[in-house]
């Protein structure tokens, strides 16, 4: 028998408070406070979820889980449960593991590892080019085709620069409904690259990777995608001539949408100064006014979603001097928070529209909006995550579930804590901890 699970009095997406019923997989009542119906059965679970936020199941567009390749820094088991600690009930598992996810078979092998940890859906995204190469268009139909159902293509950790390349991925993606996810960066701008170019690289002496070698990758698939008629997908917007670029796009009816991720939201290139690799990620953090550029566009829609880009790194490739650690950070279990501090605490946004850039939208662009994304409402699958905004937690790395520890706000407070996330009516996490998927095959949350 399944559990059956009472939310006493949650607020769904931040309106009136209700008794929210989940049974046998799905949202069976949202009634007044103190109203359900509880039906007669032995294993009932009620939680007291006064002042909590009920969100559908967050859903990330862009996470990096290692598996296979990389298992040192994270696994597909590990980086799932730090998902589920975060509130996401479905991650994009980006291509760029070894080997790379450029056929059916590796695409095929990292869905059914997800399914066998249970922890949240994982769709793995499908390489654009054969090893990431940037040379030959990787088996983009069999992958859409395969057990995996591919939607989202992405080279993501490079770009696809070459402009022939990024034209015939935008037009066969267009026969199944897919999409390119573009890493906007212009090689030859960024050689030797390590942090954004500005006044800051100047003064501490590093290799800036300048603004306008996103702008014109943006700018030219933008393009691209009107002149084929296809859909572009941004990763990891990260200047303000990227969201103007996108919004000047928009305006024109042209078929794209853009992510920004949860660091870009909150850090700046001022961390370059202490020299702590943990800051170094790509696209590198930006200005001050890049991030309020990126904060109005995520307010305004020009920006649809926020992504993590969670990017777990071992302690050999990040405990090292700036120039040889490796880029990324982990950002799963800390992307609500951030969004709840800079977008919510700060009146730019609403809950519902907390709900919309991080699981409707997301959702909509990995074509998997029929399961995952959904509202608050009776019959809807029991994808959902309940936030207690009013709790403060410091962060600590070594306590998170990811298995790498490259977390860019250790030791900071950050608001908001998930309380709980729910996994087709099964609750991965209670009372703010992890719940091992039992029933869900051999290899569970303890590996
Ligand atoms: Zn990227």
């Amino acid at each position: 028998m399944t559990t059956t699970y009472v939310l006493r009095g949650a607020r769904p997406l931040g309106g009136d408070a209700a008794d929210v019923v989940l049974s046998d997989g799905v949202i069976t009542q949202v009634a007044a406070p103190g109203t359900a119906v509880v039906p007669e059965s032995a294993d009932v679970v009620e939680i007291a979820a006064d002042g909590h936020v009920l969100l559908p199941g967050l859903v990330d567009l862009h996470t990096h889980l290692r598996e296979p390749g990389r298992e040192d820094a994270e696994t597909v088991a590990s980086g799932t449960r730090a998902a589920a600690a975060g509130g996401f009930t479905a991650v994009h598992a980006m291509a760029n593991t070894s080997p790379v996810a450029d056929t059916a078979g590796v695409v095929e092998q990292v869905w059914r590892l997800g399914q066998e940890a249970g922890w949240v859906d994982v769709h793995p995204v499908g390489a654009v080019t054969v090893g990431l190469g940037g040379e030959r268009l990787a088996e983009l139909g069999a992958m859409a085709d395969s057990a995996a159902r591919v939607r989202v293509f992405s080279d993501d950790g490079k770009c696809v620069h070459d402009p022939i390349l990024m034209r015939r991925a935008l037009e066969y993606v267009k026969s199944f409904g897919g999409v390119v996810a573009q890493h906007a960066q212009e090689p030859r701008l960024t050689e030797g690259a390590q942090m954004n170019e500005g006044v800051v690289s100047a003064e501490i002496g590093l290799a800036g990777w300048p603004a306008v070698a996103e702008e014109a990758i943006i700018a030219r698939d933008v393009l691209l995608a009107e002149h084929v008629g296809s859909r572009l997908h941004v990763c990891h917007l990260s200047t303000a001539g990227s969201v103007e670029i996108v919004r000047w796009a928009k305006g024109r009816g042209i078929d794209v949408t853009a992510e920004v991720t949860p660091h870009h939201l909150i850090l700046t290139d001022e961390l370059a100064r202490s020299y702590d690799p943990t800051y170094k990620v790509n696209p590198p953090l930006r200005t001050a006014a890049d991030v309020e550029a990126v904060r109005a566009g995520l307010a305004d829609g020009t920006i649809d979603i926020v992504a993590t880009d969670h990017a777990p790194h071992t302690r050999e490739d990040k405990d090292c001097e700036w120039g040889a650690a490796a880029f990324g950070m982990t950002g799963l279990e800390t992307a609500l928070s951030v969004v709840q501090a800079t977008m919510v605490d700060t009146g730019r946004m609403t809950w519902a529209d907390v709900a919309r850039v991080l699981s409707a939208n997301p959702a909509r662009i990995g074509r998997i909006d029929t399961t995952q994304g959904r509202p608050v409402a009776v019959g809807e699958p029991a994808n959902l995550t309940l936030v207690e905004p009013a709790a403060t937690r410091t962060v600590d790395g070594a306590a998170q579930a990811t298995a790498s520890g490259n977390t860019p706000f250790a030791g900071r407070d950050l608001p908001g804590r998930v309380v709980a996330t729910f996994l087709r009516g099964r609750a991965t996490v209670l009372d703010g901890a992890p719940v091992a998927p039992v029933d869900a095959g051999g290899r569970g949350g303890a590996r």
